[in-house]
């Protein structure tokens, strides 16, 4: 593997950039592998990526039937936080936040991680209540928030309206100043050239049709458009497709898919620097390194697989941008998308075991999975390796919709990406 650096860098541009190789090679498929990961957003390559560093597990395939980071991993909004309520999931989420701090080194890889804070905006009484609860909620769990105060909020995001008639009034908010951003694409193609050099197969163009399984039900294998590919070990991070390959697989997951929309403007100079997220529209804000304002909303309000934009949620998030950031109102959008997520009832992730022996499930992350990137590829390859869910995973079971043991965290994920 190349070892990037600053003086590499450099001495390419001298050369005329011809030194540089691939980041990872495109092997065909081989016959059989100790495991096989369904997948190749960020979730899929980094327990491909786990396995291979961690627990020596090297004879590992990624098939993606499309192209590396193609689904959610490539169309998200790039927030990086750990605002939630429940012990189990800052343990979660704040474990992925620390492996992220250190991901530009562990993967040699520029993952462009930018811990710029992200402001929580309130807009009324009842949305500063809320606020306290969460803050007091994270300062239990050990996590970094703070309260702060409406001639803060404003100072931060001098963008903000904040007449005295404006439509939705700055009441205060809360901090993490440890959130931030992260560049989508570089987290999947990071992940994938250190597993590639680990001996990871990455298969792009490789879709999974059907498994296999002996008489007591076990899997052996998978089917593919390249042909079967055997292994008694399979991984599945495939997002908003989670359940169409649960069922390919033999059992049923409590998820629904709704697609997920988000906008870029047109380039400017900088005016945000901060992510803003609005207790009472749900509009959230950053502006990435090119100078485009990279913003969105609430899911679509009905199920669906269809992966595109509609009108009514563009005139909704923009309108919401528009009355919360009047001097914004006639920057030029640039791109609209959308992806399917997830959504599980309690919002919280599905990691571990399934009804199907030797497969194991990483799923459900609804809106806010990429943050979740580094634990959930860490946590998963754990159970692959050794049989057993990592303590940080075991609350996240299938089984906590048979024991009751949800971990509902509606509130903290809702919207908040
Ligand atoms: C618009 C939008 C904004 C978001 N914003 C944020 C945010 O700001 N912060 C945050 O934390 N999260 C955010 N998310 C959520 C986040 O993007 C996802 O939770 C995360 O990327 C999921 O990663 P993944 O690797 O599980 O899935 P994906 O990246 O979707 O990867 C799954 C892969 O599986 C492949 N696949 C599917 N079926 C098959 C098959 N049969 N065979 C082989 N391969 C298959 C797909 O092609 C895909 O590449 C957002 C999502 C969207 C859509």
């Amino acid at each position: 593997m190349t070892k990037y650096s600053a003086f590499k860098v450099f001495l390419e541009g001298l050369g005329g950039q011809q030194g540089w190789s691939p980041a990872w090679r495109s092997p065909q498929p081989k016959r059989r592998y100790d495991v096989i990961i369904i997948g190749g957003g960020g979730h899929g390559l980094a327990t491909a990526y786990y396995l291979a560093k961690v627990h020596g597990v090297r004879n590992v395939a990624v098939l993606e039937r499309g192209w590396l980071g193609g689904g959610n991993t490539g169309r998200n909004t790039t927030v990086i936080r750990s605002n939630y309520y429940y012990p189990a999931s800052a343990r979660l989420y704040d474990f992925s936040l620390k492996l992220y701090e250190g991901l530009s080194r562990e993967l040699n890889y520029n993952v462009m991680f930018s811990q710029r804070g992200m402001v929580m905006v309130a807009h009324s009484r009842h949305d500063l209540e809320g606020a306290q609860r969460w803050v007091g909620a994270m300062q239990l769990n050990g996590v970094d928030a703070e309260m702060i105060s409406a001639d803060e909020v404003k100072r931060r995001l001098p963008v903000l309206d904040a007449s005295p008639g404006a439509r939705y009034p700055i009441w205060g908010g809360f901090m993490q100043k440890r959130a931030g951003t992260a560049r989508h694409d570089a987290v999947a193609w990071g992940y994938a050239r250190a597993a590639d050099a680990l001996g990871v197969d990455i298969i792009q163009n490789c879709e999974v049709r059907g498994f296999l399984k002996n008489q007591t039900g076990r899997v052996t294998g998978v089917e593919t458009n390249l042909g079967v590919i055997e292994t008694d070990k399979v991984g599945m991070a495939v997002a908003g497709h989670s359940s169409v390959m649960a069922q390919l697989a033999g059992f049923e997951l409590p998820i629904t898919s709704y697609a997920l929309q988000a906008f870029v403007s047109e380039p400017l100079k900088p005016v945000i620097d901060t992510v803003m997220l609005s207790l009472a529209t749900g509009l959230y804000i950053s502006q990435s390194d090119k100078g485009g304002l990279v913003f969105g909303g609430a899911l679509d309000h009905y199920a669906s697989y269809a992966q595109r934009g509609n009108s009514p949620t563009i005139r909704q998030v923009a309108g919401a941008l528009a009355d919360q950031m009047p001097s914004l109102g006639r920057v030029r959008l640039a791109r609209h998308w959308a992806g399917i997520v997830d959504v599980v009832q309690d919002s919280s992730p599905i990691l571990g075991e399934t009804p199907t022996p030797g497969v194991y499930i990483n799923c459900g992350w609804g809106t806010g999975g990429f943050k979740a990137i580094p634990a959930g590829g860490y946590l998963l390859a754990h159970h692959l390796a050794t049989g057993q869910a990592h303590d940080i995973a075991a609350p996240f079971g299938l089984n906590r919709f048979f024991t009751g043991a949800l971990i509902d965290e509606a509130a903290a994920s809702g919207i908040a990406h």
